[in-house]
């Protein structure tokens, strides 16, 4: 049984069911929109609140969008498609996680339509990726990235590569290549699958220390569903809810949540880890001669000075494409620290989870964050020179107290991942096949195993640890 059918679980269930030896339940919350998916599922960012579970950030009361609906988050996202370089991989420090060891499960799942045929791609899988089409707008800011010493590069999926370069997306045609709209339909047909949509999982089934199904709701009230294996991929905030509900987290937490202890996973909704990003809105000045695309034309990614490769991201975009307040000739420069210090937590007790993001604690990350919005403000001021932009009257990214004014500023960039973190350690959450320690036959596959957070958009890598979860299932 697979609980969650989003990035991670969907690509398990089509992997593990590829073998008509295994029977595959799949089981989600949200609704399966059938094979005709709804268009706006399809292709817009801004959907309907019933796609969404309802989370937010405890500190700052800011809404955290995550995916409740098969296809999950992948289903919702911005559909940006970057891997992250070797060195994110390498330091999960395990021999079954390098990059090299994730590589052939990346190549497996992508048909890239650009570079399919290196070493480090695929032109087969279920995934679709293009990069953008490069605009006048976005070639005004490669200009500037320019003028600013940044070097262009062709493939931002290439190991290593930094610079400004064409955004890689899983948008192929304006829709979003979701496991939803990708993977699912692969499943549709085998016997060997049973979808089960709407229906909740409240706990996983324990005892003599192995997992054996799980307690769901569905309209219908309360059921037990048995199984000889459970793989829980419900996301980094729903994944270790069922694990907490289940008796598995610090002891001392459930035991006055009034749970009975049957693991003791002290890290259990610690190593919360997310990128953070600033926003920086302005006008462009002539929108004829800058009509702005969509969705991200260009990516500039660069290495900031200090150990284990810190690392920044700039991209400009037309506002409304996130923001449906942003007038019409509103262009946003996103800058982005994607090496994050801070570690958040969630608060596990009898309801949801309560999320504490907390970007920008670590005082570097705030020096970080400062000298990468520094960086983007050269960026727009070069053009605003030029006359192609105007800026507001008071730009918060003119603070004199710049780390300060980034604190205020931090949002989300909706990747948040590491709260069931797997390692070698004993107080790791999960081990390295993904296991969860003192308990058999229950497994974690998705974004909250990652023990730190990759420099790239996290979907590629939820896909996966769901394609290698499955090895590790069936193996
Ligand atoms: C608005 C937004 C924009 C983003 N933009 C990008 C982007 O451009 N590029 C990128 O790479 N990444 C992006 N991400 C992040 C990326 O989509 C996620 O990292 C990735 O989808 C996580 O995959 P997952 O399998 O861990 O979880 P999910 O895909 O979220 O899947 C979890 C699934 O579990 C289900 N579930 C949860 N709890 C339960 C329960 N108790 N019972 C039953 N089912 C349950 C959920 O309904 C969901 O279907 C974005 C995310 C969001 C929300």
């Amino acid at each position: 049984m697979i609980v969650g059918a989003g990035s991670a679980g969907l690509v398990c269930a089509w992997k593990l069911s590829e073998d008509p030896g295994h029977e595959v339940v799949l089981v989600d919350a949200g609704i399966d929109p059938g094979p005709d998916v709804p268009l706006e599922l399809a292709t817009e960012i801004l959907l309907p609140a019933h796609y969404y579970w309802q989370y937010t950030d405890e500190d700052t009361g800011n809404f955290l969008p995550r995916g409740k609906v098969f296809g999950g988050s992948s289903a919702v996202n911005a559909a940006a498609a970057t891997r992250g370089h070797p060195w994110c991989f390498d330091a999960w420090d395990s021999p079954v996680w390098t990059y090299d060891a994730c590589l052939p499960a990346f190549r497996a799942l992508e048909a890239d339509q650009q570079f399919g045929q290196q070493d480090h791609h695929g032109s087969d899988g279920p995934i679709a990726i293009t990069r953008y089409e490069q605009s006048a707008f976005d070639l005004a800011f490669q200009d500037a990235y320019r003028r600013q010493g940044f070097h262009p590069l062709a493939d931002h999926n290439a190991p290593g590569a930094l610079g400004y370069g064409p955004f890689p997306t899983n948008r192929i045609d304006g829709v979003r290549m979701s496991t939803l709209v990708s993977v699912l339909p692969h499943l549709r047909g085998r016997s060997n699958v049973v979808l089960r949509p709407d229906s909740e999982v409240l706990r996983v089934l324990i005892s003599g220390g192995t997992a054996h199904g799980v307690v769901l709701a569905d309209a219908d009230g309360q059921h037990i569903l048995e199984a000889d294996r459970v793989i829980l991929s419900a996301g980094t905030f729903g994944t270790p809810e069922i694990l907490f509900h289940s008796g598995i987290g610090a002891a001392d937490d459930l035991r006055s949540a009034g749970l009975p202890v049957l693991a003791d996973a002290p890290q259990l909704g610690r190593n919360l880890s997310d990128h953070v990003l600033f926003q920086m809105n302005m006008e462009v000045t002539d929108p004829s001669e800058l009509p702005m695309p969509g969705g991200q034309g260009t990516l500039l990614t660069y290495e900031l000075p200090g150990d284990r490769h810190p690392q920044a991201q700039i991209f400009a975009y037309h506002a409304p494409f996130f923001d449906p307040t942003a007038g019409p000739h509103t262009a946003a420069v996103t800058a982005s620290l994607v090496t994050p210090e801070s570690r958040g937590h969630l608060a596990l007790g009898p309801g949801r989870a309560r999320v504490h993001l907390q970007h920008l604690t670590a005082p570097l990350d705030r020096s970080r964050a400062a000298d990468i919005v520094r960086t983007a403000a050269h960026i727009v001021d070069d053009l605003a020179a030029q006359g192609r932009l105007k800026l507001p009257d008071t730009p918060w990214w003119r603070a004199e107290d710049l780390p300060h004014a980034c604190r205020a500023q931090a949002l989300s960039y909706h990747h948040p991942v590491g709260t069931c973190r797997m390692g070698r350690d004993d107080a790791a959450v999960v081990d390295e096949h993904l296991q969860v320690r003192g308990v058999e036959r229950l497994m974690v596959a998705d974004a909250s195993v990652m023990p730190a957070i990759p420099r790239g958009h996290t979907n590629l890598s939820a896909m996966m640890i769901g394609y290698r979860a499955a090895d590790f299932a069936a193996g």
